[in-house]
């Protein structure tokens, strides 16, 4: 099979290439893979086996319709990972994440349908959903998204459900809770933490630190998009959830105590504007049609991820420009 992966040079996307080119996932051995990615701040080819002999890199933009009518034929499916990505970028500037988000999304799916290339997986968040102070949302709920990040994912996804309603393109939408492992960038909540901990320096804890928040390894998250690309539905939205609900302060602690450190390195901040308190996913859909199952548990995964950061600061000390955040 041949897979065009946007934002394959960032955490998430990066992960789900490696899996694809290592045969991880069932029906991916011997996969050529295309990554097309812009390396904003958040690519980063030192995430990628570069110079893999299954694996091409384009240095491009997901709005470049020239580009993509070049790159995107002979495909068999597309799988959408390229985005803005982080909260707190998105308060204080808007407009890349409405420029890649909804406009490139846009692009994308009209030539997929003009190169008749298909599926195309749109890689969402349950940040679209909004805040939720008990239960769980189903795929039925309404989208109520409450930063500007979480409302261009939103847009993109309603774009991408448009085309397959209108042009029939075999549109499929994923929508995951938080994630973790190796390769985050520094400026997301668990990287940021481990790193100034593991360097002798305190963390900005928003508010109260009581958001809620699941938290799902990206490894179970590529897996569970790839089940959704060789086995979703057309048209249907997936939520991907792990089930495992913590407060900001719980996974603080549970850092502090893998990293050796002690709460004095905690550092209360005022809360982030449009702070949602609380997210829950009700996974059934993608666990009872499609048979997924995490498999990595939070705590196992979180003691792998602060080795990881131990082990290569090569990789994370050049990211550390990035605006504190959580
Ligand atoms: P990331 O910020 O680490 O990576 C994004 C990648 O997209 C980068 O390599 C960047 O260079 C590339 N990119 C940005 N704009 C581009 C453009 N215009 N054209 C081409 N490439 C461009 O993000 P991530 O954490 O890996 O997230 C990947 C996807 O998963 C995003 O769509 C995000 O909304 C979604 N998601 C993330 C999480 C999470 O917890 N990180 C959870 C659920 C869903």
């Amino acid at each position: 099979m041949r897979v065009l992966v946007t934002g394959g040079a960032g955490f998430i996307g990066a992960h789900y290439t490696r899996g694809l080119l290592n045969g991880e996932y069932p029906g991916s051995e011997g996969a050529e893979v295309t990554v097309l990615d812009k390396l904003t701040y958040a690519g980063n080819l030192a995430n990628l086996p570069v110079g893999h002999p299954r694996l091409r890199f384009v240095h491009g933009d997901i709005t470049d319709r020239e580009l993509l009518e070049r790159e995107l034929p002979g495909h068999d499916a597309v799988v959408h990972f390229a985005a803005e990505s982080h909260v707190d970028r998105s308060i204080t500037g808007a407009s890349a994440f409405v420029e890649t988000n909804i406009v490139g999304t846009q692009c994308l799916a009209d030539v997929c349908v003009s190169a008749g290339v298909s599926p195309f997986v749109y890689v969402s968040t349950d940040e679209v959903y909004g805040s939720i102070p008990h239960g769980a949302w189903d795929e039925s709920c309404p989208l109520a998204p409450n930063s500007p990040y979480a409302a261009s994912k939103a847009g993109g996804e309603l774009m991408a459900r448009a085309y397959w309603r209108t042009h029939g393109l075999d549109v499929r939408i994923t929508r995951c809770s938080n994630n973790y492992g190796p390769y985050q960038h520094v400026e997301k909540l668990i990287p940021l933490f481990v790193t100034h901990l593991l360097s002798g320096r305190p963390v900005p804890l928003y508010g109260d630190g009581g958001n809620v928040r699941e938290w799902m390894h990206v490894r179970d998250h590529c897996a569970a998009v790839h089940l959704v690309t060789v086995a979703g539905k057309a048209g249907d939205v997936y939520n991907i959830g792990g089930d495992t609900a913590l407060s900001n302060r719980e996974v603080t602690e549970r850092i502090i105590r893998l990293c050796d450190a002690d709460w004095s390195q905690v550092r209360y901040v005022p809360d982030r504007r449009g702070h949602d308190r609380r997210y829950a996913l009700d996974a059934s859909r993608i666990r009872e049609e499609l048979g997924f199952v995490p498999r990595i548990g939070f705590d196992e995964g979180l003691a792998e991820v602060v080795r990881w950061y131990r082990d290569n600061p090569a990789w994370w000390k050049p990211l550390e420009n990035a605006p504190a955040s959580g």
